[in-house]
């Protein structure tokens, strides 16, 4: 037996006996227990660098670990946004004393994360962004609003991203800022989704006061610091769905299917058929893709693939679930009914399925650019909100 598999024993071990006591929905305090021991048992951020709270182990360990943990479910979604784009995204562009700050607390779940990018009147075109940061003496104020903003009640910071310069070009007049969201001025609002639950909110900051050390990247470099996260971002939420159990899976409908005498029917053959060529398309390209980022190549703007299979396959998946299970799986609350409800949102979140076309079909395929007739513009010349004329105007 190698190093590899007794890492991989001892862990499916811990696991077996952690999540043993686990209550069915557990709670925020039962996570950051369980993220906590997570930690300390060493079995979070196992690539990330030691000198930042990290394991600082090879690929080869991280792979044992999500082989481990394969067929677990752990309470760990309310740190998926920390681990999956704040934390990269602090390791890529954060200062020393930032990541010495920050890292850590993120990774044992001390501090949970959010991100601050879409507004009202600015999700795909994130770079039209409204809300301000003016400099006073050492500290950046801010005024404006974020929306649909994941994990915001629960969240101790969040990476912002502001306009701070209105007098250059939208993408050039922007900066990303670590903002505490326990700060005076900082307003968090539950907004309910078709869940029946509030997993997003909006955000109204009212003279918000965000220390000068707390620029992340460069002052007016933002937009770069955004693409870095909303790359990662691509990337973790395929990963981070190729790793979780699917209520509408393959495997779950077809167990559906044969329970009540369907399996065999012609059109739910087919339909089982179609789900089950998806689903390993999609696991096959983000095995691959995971193979990639462990061996320290980022997929890059192919993120947005998996992010778009993802997507096609989560509705797919529901209208599977809906045909197998007819009204059942719309009624109740349980874990069909409740992935049936939020399946729409993957065409949106993380940027929608046309968005996500546009940028395969410009940076993967190399087709012609969508052409961004505001790209040039002051903003404050911009009437934001409507399309830029192609005079300027
Ligand atoms: C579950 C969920 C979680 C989210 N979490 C967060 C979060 O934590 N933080 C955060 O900042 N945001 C978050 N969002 C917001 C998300 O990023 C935005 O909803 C998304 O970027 C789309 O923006 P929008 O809703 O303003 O739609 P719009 O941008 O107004 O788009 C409306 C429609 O027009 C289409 N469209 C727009 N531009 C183009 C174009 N150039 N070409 C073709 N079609 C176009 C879109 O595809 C869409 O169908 C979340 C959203 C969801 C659903």
């Amino acid at each position: 037996m190698t190093d590899l598999d007794e890492y991989r024993d001892q862990a499916r071990a811990w696991l077996a006996e952690r999540t043993a006591d686990l209550p069915p929905d557990p709670g925020l305090a039962e996570s950051r227990a369980f993220m906590a021991d997570l930690y300390d048992a060493g079995h979070v951020g196992i690539t990330w660098p030691a000198e930042y709270g990290g394991r600082g182990l090879s690929a080869a360990e991280e792979r044992a670990f999500q082989q481990a943990a394969a067929g677990f479910t752990l309470p760990v979604g309310v740190f998926g946004i920390g681990l999956g784009m704040c934390g990269p995204t602090l390791l890529s562009l954060g200062t020393e004393e930032q990541k010495r700050r920050y890292i850590r607390p993120l990774l044992r779940g001390e501090e949970i994360w959010c991100q601050m990018f879409s507004e009202p009147g600015a999700g795909s075109d994130v770079a039209s962004l409204q809300t301000r940061a003016v400099l006073d003496g050492d500290h950046w104020v801010v005024d404006g609003q974020k929306v649909w903003t994941s994990v915001a009640r629960q969240a101790d910071f969040g990476l912002l991203i502001a306009r701070t310069d209105p007098d250059v070009p939208k993408h050039q007049g922007i900066t990303m800022f670590v903002v505490d969201m326990h700060a005076p001025g900082v307003d968090v609002r539950p907004l309910r989704d078709m869940t029946g639950e509030s997993h997003f909110n909006e955000i109204f900051f009212t003279s918000v006061r965000v220390p000068v050390e707390n620029v992340v990247g460069e002052v007016n470099g933002g937009w770069s610091a955004a693409v870095t996260t909303l790359l990662h971002e691509r990337v973790s939420i395929g990963m981070g769905a190729a790793r979780t159990e699917r209520p509408a899976s393959f495997a779950a409908l077809r167990k559906a299917a044969r329970e009540r005498g369907l399996l065999g029917e012609p059109g739910v053959t087919d339909l089982l058929l179609d789900l089950y060529l998806q689903e390993r398309a999609f696991d096959l390209l983000n095995a691959r893709m995971s193979q990639e980022v462990k061996a320290g190549i980022m997929p890059g703007a192919r993120g947005s693939v998996a992010k778009l299979l993802l997507a096609d396959l989560t509705l797919a998946g529901a209208d599977v679930a809906s045909e197998i299970l007819g009204p059942e799986s719309v009624t109740g609350d349980g874990p069909v009914p409740r992935a049936l409800a939020w399946a729409p949102g993957m065409a949106l979140g993380g940027g929608t399925n046309e968005i996500m076309r546009n940028i395969i079909g410009d940076r993967v395929l190399g087709l012609p650019r969508e052409p961004q007739l505001d790209r040039n513009i002051p903003f404050k010349a911009l009437k934001v909100g409507t399309q830029a004329k192609e005079d300027g105007e």
